[in-house]
């Protein structure tokens, strides 16, 4: 595939509002050329509100937007989508319904005023790149989800932007397609050689396509790492919530040991990476990874880096159980094993200090 040449975008103190409410409040970031960059957040966190500014369907209020060296967004300028070269894959996917499939694939061409010929010739390739070569001449609405987003991949990618956003492109695809698609847009997308914004509010799909992740949090960029440091060391409270916990528990710092921190819950002394200005005496939240949790059988002698409890809950999960935890300190979920534990089982549940994060107390 014909590759393109990657455009830095840069965000700074980006706002946008709707009436009274502030959608984007001061957002600022940079995407090197060539990165995948995934933009977390919960539902109405300013995600779209994000990419559609960065496509220029929005009007900012305040702040600006650089792709490469160019001014596209500021003070009274705002360049309009078209002139942004950058394509954009929406979660309803956005096909015209009264085009053929090598038509949608070629209509970006064709506003570009590719010759007919030349359009068509780079829409047959491009449909064969996402394998829909025999589906040329179907229509939108005779293709499956997971068909039709191939065609808005492919669609996006025929025009070779330099930079290509992403919204929430797999919340409509069912569960076994969802995960193909993502590694599917995840190859072609970094083939394509372009810069890529893509938003989610699935923190897994974050882990598994980002070079660098961001949190949204109200519209505020609350944390821009690469994602072992979203994991290890979460910016706040709400970021280790949404990228996964197992516990959120109270504990007092006993003693800080260099990047690390010994914390007393009450029963046991843990270790735990601290996050922020620790002291002994201080009172903490105590994070816990779901990967930094394993079960083992109860012994009577209580161990440090560790916590008894019973089993309340065991599931499922294919590869092996999910256990939910009760300790004297509150309850653990997600607790892995690859065999069951019943319920009412006395356990250990040992704790690995890397995925331990002591945080510095805060409103949440
Ligand atoms: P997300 O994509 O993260 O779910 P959005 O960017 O769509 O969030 O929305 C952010 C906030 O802005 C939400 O509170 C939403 O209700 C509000 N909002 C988004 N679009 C509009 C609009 N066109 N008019 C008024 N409010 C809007
Ligand atoms: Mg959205």
């Amino acid at each position: 595939m014909n590759t393109t040449t990657a455009t830095r975008l840069e965000l700074r103190d980006l706002v946008k509002r709707y009436g009274t409410q502030t959608a984007l409040d001061e957002v600022s970031l940079v995407a090197e050329a060539g990165q995948f960059v995934v933009l977390l957040g919960p539902s109405g966190s300013g995600k779209s509100t994000l990419l559609r500014s960065v496509a220029g369907i929005e009007r900012v209020h305040g702040g600006r937007i650089l792709l490469g060296d160019r001014l596209v967004a500021g003070d009274t300028l705002h360049v309009p989508p078209e002139r942004r070269e950058l394509a954009m894959v929406f979660q309803d996917y956005a096909l015209w319904p009264h085009l053929t499939v090598a038509d949608n694939v070629a209509y970006p061409l064709r506003r570009k005023k590719i010759a007919r010929p030349e359009a068509e010739k780079r829409a047959t390739a491009m449909l064969e790149r996402v394998g829909l070569g025999d589906y040329a001449t179907r229509f939108p609405s005779e293709l499956s989800g997971g068909e039709q987003q191939r065609v808005a991949l492919g669609r996006a990618l025929v025009g070779r932007p330099s930079l290509l956003l992403f919204d929430e492109p797999l919340s409509n695809l069912d569960a076994d397609l969802r995960e193909r698609m993502r590694v599917e847009i995840a190859t072609l997308a970094r083939e394509s050689g372009a810069t890529v914004v893509y938003i989610t509010h699935d923190q897994s799909e974050a882990f598994a396509l980002a070079d660098q992740i961001g949190v949204l949090d109200h519209g505020r960029l609350v944390q821009y790492a690469r994602p072992e440091t979203v994991y290890l060391r979460p910016a706040n409270r709400f970021v280790a919530r949404f990228t996964g916990l197992a516990a959120d528990l109270a504990a007092t710092v006993a003693r800080v040991d260099g990047e690390y921190v010994v914390l007393d819950t009450g029963e046991r002394r843990l270790r735990a990476r601290a996050v922020g200005d620790l002291r002994p005496g201080d009172g903490t939240r105590l994070l816990i990874r779901p990967a930094a949790t394993r079960i083992v059988a109860h012994r009577e002698a209580g161990e440090d880096g560790s916590l008894d409890g019973s089993v309340v809950d065991v599931a499922y999960r294919g590869r092996g159980y999910d256990h939910v935890v009760a300790t004297a300190g509150g309850e653990l979920t997600a607790v892995f094993d690859e065999r069951p534990w019943p319920r009412g089982s006395e356990v250990r549940v040992v704790l690995t200090s890397d995925g331990c994060i002591a945080h510095v107390m805060e409103q949440v």
